[in-house]
């Protein structure tokens, strides 16, 4: 569960403020103190917590709001667009580019010893496979003892190919042989994991600027342990000036308190994260893109409210999508939502007719393996299947084509075909469009 404290203390602040008989400035102000302490128990340095909360209850102005207007709306949308202003770095990242017409593109991993470096690479490699790249991993971690067999262990697992070698101790020259041999495979991602260290030393980062200048890498991609907390601002700092750090992935933020803190930290330092990892496993590996983080970190409740939330921090244009028809993109962003929030078996029983069937009682670790398979299937699918609204169009041959990407059998992509349009039906009996109108009119 991501982040679940903090998402829980931000959705219950908001929720507090929905259910008061007035909404003024007293409540406003105790709705930002409650929000105020979350982000600090998150470890979200205090200066950031301080301008968070002037910027939402200026952005949040009860006077300045038309009569009528929705006022809890209003406080909702602020606080929506500040969690994402503190999240968002403003620098875009690079992306690798698919297809033998480009050249290959290089990406080295940098982090600390231990921040899951090596687990990454894989993690991220596989990312890849799955949306049909021929990814591959360069192992030029030289320094730690068994991080070519971690490496390797990671790769087959994942069908990946690898390169490394137990005798020479040189990771400039074994990145460079790994990088050349697969260029001439032509990979389209040659990702290269490079060494670590127990904490921020000279070797470490010279030795990281030769792989660096001697691979030309496309990318440099920064690791790093979110249970560090706002510390990440100084240790993320540290690598920036070092190498040029185009990207960060932020690991561990399954099981830690401080992962709002370490997220803020990397975004205060203009490195945008892409990736984060929420365990030890391969799957457990989720982008990471501010909005829908955000919209799913204060996305708690019955599903009206989760759709209304998810509404708020939704940028115009993929409004639609929520209030359209429930394609398998909808149902994609609705797992994802499930899988990061508050307890899960808690929030699947809001949702009328989904706990039924999907997740059986007592029987919700399988039950969430399952809707992890379903997010393999629906990764391995175009943007065309995911949006469409026509169930004919994954015919047979589409399938067939879905199950040999995601590696799941043929039985299982068709039941999850079955198991959207049931959702689907219930889906277009929930009233999204007129909620909408009526919140309009709730103020006293
Ligand atoms: P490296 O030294 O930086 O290459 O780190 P490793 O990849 O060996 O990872 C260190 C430890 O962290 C291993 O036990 C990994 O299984 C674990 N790890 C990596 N990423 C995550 C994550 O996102 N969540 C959790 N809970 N553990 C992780």
């Amino acid at each position: 569960m991501v982040l679940a404290q903090l998402g829980g203390s931000l959705a219950g602040a908001l929720a507090r403020l929905s259910r008061a008989t007035v909404v003024d400035d007293k409540a406003v102000a105790e709705c930002l103190n409650e929000i105020s302490r979350a982000l600090l128990q998150a470890d979200v340095r205090f200066e950031t917590v301080r301008d968070v909360s002037s910027r939402i209850k200026a952005a949040a102005n009860l006077s300045a709001l038309a009569p009528g207007a929705d006022k809890r709306r209003a406080v909702r949308n602020a606080v929506a667009g500040e969690l994402c202003r503190m999240l968002d770095p403003g620098e875009p990242s690079f992306s690798p580019r698919k297809g033998q017409q480009h050249p290959s593109s290089v990406v080295m991993f940098v982090g600390l010893q231990g921040s899951g470096k090596t687990t990454t690479c894989a993690k991220y490699a596989d990312h890849y496979r799955r949306k049909g790249f021929r990814p591959a991993l360069v192992c030029a971690d030289t320094f730690r003892a068994g991080a070519f067999d971690q490496l390797k262990q990671n790769a087959s697992k994942a069908k990946i190919p690898f390169y490394g070698s137990y005798t020479e101790s040189d990771p400039v020259k074994i990145a460079v042989e790994g990088v050349d041999t697969f260029r001439k495979e032509k990979c389209d991602l040659i990702v290269v994991d490079t060494s670590g260290r127990h904490k921020q030393e000279a070797a470490l980062f010279e030795e990281m600027r030769q792989v660096s200048e001697a691979t030309r890498p496309d990318l440099v991609v920064f690791v790093m342990d979110g249970s560090i907390g706002q510390a990440a601002f100084d240790q993320a700092q540290a690598f920036k000036q070092s190498v040029p750090v185009g990207a960060v992935i932020v690991t561990k933020m399954d099981g830690h308190a401080r992962g709002g803190g370490a997220l803020s930290a990397v975004a205060a330092t203009k490195s945008p994260v892409i990736f984060i990892g929420t365990g030890e496993h391969i799957p457990d590996f989720e982008v990471f893109e501010v909005k829908s983080f955000v919209s799913r970190l204060l996305g708690m409740g019955d599903l009206p409210g989760l759709v209304d939330k998810i509404k708020d921090a939704m940028p115009a244009d993929e409004l639609k999508l929520i209030e359209g028809a429930f394609t398998l993109g909808v149902m994609r962003e609705l797992f994802q939502g499930m899988q990061n929030m508050g307890p899960f078996g808690q929030i699947l029983s809001m949702i009328p007719g989904f706990s039924a069937q999907l997740i059986e009682k007592g029987k919700e670790k399988e039950g969430q393996a399952k809707i992890k398979r379903y997010m393999t299937i629906m990764d391995s699918m175009t943007e065309k299947e995911l949006d469409n609204t026509n169930p004919k169009l994954m015919n047979e041959s589409r399938v067939k084509r879905v199950a040999r990407g995601s590696g799941r059998p043929v039985q299982e992509v068709a039941g999850m075909l079955e198991e959207h349009k049931r959702i689907a039906k219930i889906w277009s009996k929930l009233p999204l469009r007129d909620r909408r109108l009526n919140t309009n009119h709730r103020d006293p």
